[in-house]
């Protein structure tokens, strides 16, 4: 039996096999074939199959994301019949006598280099999809069945170095009983997924426990504790599982909360709504009784397909509002930025402070536009409003108005209905926003605080680096003077202030938050909304000393 402490990043216990879900390839040491005649004839059989694969691929996804996306599959194919490729491989092999498997590495390595040389984005973005050739390669030569989180057969805790949001989507949830990984932070966006599907998950175990973790044992994960158990003997074993039990029966009990309100025992009401990543995610928003929804991160219909046309965005918005039924439906616009990205964004050195959100739809009129179309569009089948992220100036907002101006202007000259009534809020998850709340509520419909970013820009901690998670405090009072800030400006301008960032869902925090008399709503991932509910109706603000907040 062995613990490793890790960091709690989605709340229950999960206890089963591990599935290693490895999205890199070990290092190959160099090693020189017995003979190069029969090494090279290795390396053209797994060529072969590998070329095989990926013809299969691509008539799978065909149909599912359409020509342009499975044609990478066949990028792949002809990369890897490319002469400079089998020249090297071959040199290697032949003439310096190495192994098949250090041959594809070293080649690999090379052309990844070369790739990432590049300055063009397209060309630099190759580097990946060589990387994808070399892993393909190495899992055929030492017969190793590359894993995919989609086919996942049975139930197991997924095990990762990272998990990238792209790869958490693939995840089918009924599979998965948790998730263990070396990187992270518990508000990375593939923890946030996590919650959001609630899988209980620790990450930023550091590479020397994640080597501990092996298939072969049975491991508890604590998502509460943020610890995990390998090999725990029959005592340790009962106890989680009785925890486990008891976890169910408290989340069975929330749902007598069911269709109640959202009221202080002092009498202060509070819109809880819920936070989605993807459109299925409306199912568990229902099932949960939010009041509406207080944020869909549209990035990742963007991670799926690659900007998505007009009609396919249309139908995700016009679905969600129209399950939604007449209740409140935020939609943020597109917010790709560092963990999800597109993949052929270029990347920046310092993404947290590169070009995303607001910024990347003013400089992308197109991209921003025809997300702003759909949008439009969809309004008229239920109660829309549209939130911009990462807004400093007011500036920023007044472009962005005329740009939603003229997407109107267009639409009703092509005579296409769209609801008169779209408010449009932004973030504020930047102290410039927050410092200038007062000049920015005069211009916004509503404000929606994002703790995330707020918290990460006002500490200058990285949120996605769990090694100074402790440092990572939405309650530091430099935050929550922000919070304070916003939330009058908002009050003094009449206009609703929520929050949606996961200091929304942290009960420790709930009665700090709604002091602030300007909040008006809390936006929380779908499991949490019953539990913000019961927290919201245990409080007395009245009672409450004063938070010294100042
Ligand atoms: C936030 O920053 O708090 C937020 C809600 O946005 P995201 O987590 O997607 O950056
Ligand atoms: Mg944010």
């Amino acid at each position: 039996m062995k613990r490793l402490n890790g960091i709690a990043a989605s709340k229950g216990i999960a206890i089963g096999r591990l599935f290693f879900y490895e999205n890199s390839t070990m290092p190959v040491e160099p090693g020189y074939a017995q003979c190069s005649v029969t090494e090279w004839q290795r390396f053209e059989n797994a060529r072969i199959r590998a070329s095989e694969m990926l013809r299969d691929i691509h008539q799978q996804a065909l149909p599912q994301v359409g020509g342009n996306e499975s044609m990478i599959f066949e990028i792949h194919q002809m990369m890897m019949s490319d002469d400079d490729y089998l020249n090297s491989v071959r040199e290697l092999i032949q003439k310096s006598g190495f192994t098949a498997e250090y041959a594809v590495q070293q080649t690999g390595n090379r052309l990844e280099q070369m790739f990432l040389g590049i300055k063009d984005g397209y060309m630099r973005e190759r580097a990946a999809d060589i990387r994808d050739i070399t892993k393909r390669l190495l899992d055929i030569l030492s017969g190793r069945k590359p894993p995919t989180l989609s086919s996942l057969g049975n139930q197991f805790v997924i095990a990762a170095k990272d998990m990238m949001p792209s790869d958490t989507i693939c995840v089918n949830k009924k599979r998965v009983l948790g998730v263990i990984t070396q990187n992270g932070s518990c508000v990375s966006h593939a923890a946030i997924l996590a919650r959001t599907m609630g899988i209980p998950a620790v990450v930023g175990l550091g590479a020397e426990q994640y080597c501990q973790l092996n298939n072969k044992s049975i491991i508890i994960i604590d998502g509460f504790q943020g610890i995990s158990i390998i090999d725990p003997d029959e005592r340790v074993l009962n106890l989680y599982r009785e925890r486990q039990q008891e976890y169910r029966k408290y989340r069975a009990r929330l749902q007598r909360l069911k269709g109640g309100a959202n009221e202080t025992r002092d009498g202060r009401k509070v819109v809880i709504m819920a936070n989605i990543c993807r459109p299925e995610d409306i199912t568990e928003v229902l099932e949960n009784d939010a009041q509406g929804v207080g944020l869909f991160r549209t990035e990742y219909l963007y991670l799926e397909e690659d900007f998505p046309s007009e009609q396919i965005q249309f139908e995700a918005y016009r679905s969600i509002l129209e399950q939604m039924a007449g209740k409140s439906v935020i939609v943020r616009t597109l917010d790709m930025k560092a963990g999800v990205q597109l993949r052929n964004q270029i990347m920046e050195n310092n993404p947290a402070m590169g070009c995303h959100g607001i910024r990347a739809s003013l400089r992308k009129p197109q991209v921003f536009s025809t997300q702003i179309r759909a949008l439009l569009r969809a309004s008229v089948y239920g109660r829309l409003s549209i939130l911009l992220p990462m807004v400093i100036s007011v500036d920023e907002l007044m472009d962005a108005k005329g740009i939603i101006q003229d997407c109107k202007e267009e639409l009703r000259a092509q005579g296409v209905p769209f609801s008169n009534d779209i408010p449009l809020g932004i973030l504020i998850e930047t102290p410039a926003a927050a410092m200038m709340a007062n000049e920015l509520a005069k211009e916004a419909d509503f404000f929606s605080i994002g703790t995330n970013d707020l918290t990460q820009y006002t500490l200058a901690v990285d949120r996605t680096n769990g090694s100074i998670g402790s440092l990572y405090d939405p309650g530091n009072p430099a935050v929550l003077r922000l919070i304070r800030l916003t939330a009058e400006a908002a009050q003094k301008a009449g206009i609703p202030c929520g929050i949606c960032g996961e200091a929304a869902a942290n009960c420790n925090l709930t009665e700090t938050l709604l002091s602030m008399e300007g909040i008006t709503s809390l936006s929380v991932s779908p499991p949490f909304v019953l539990e913000i509910r019961e927290k919201v109706c245990s409080i007395d603000l009245g009672n409450r000393e004063k938070t010294g907040i100042s």
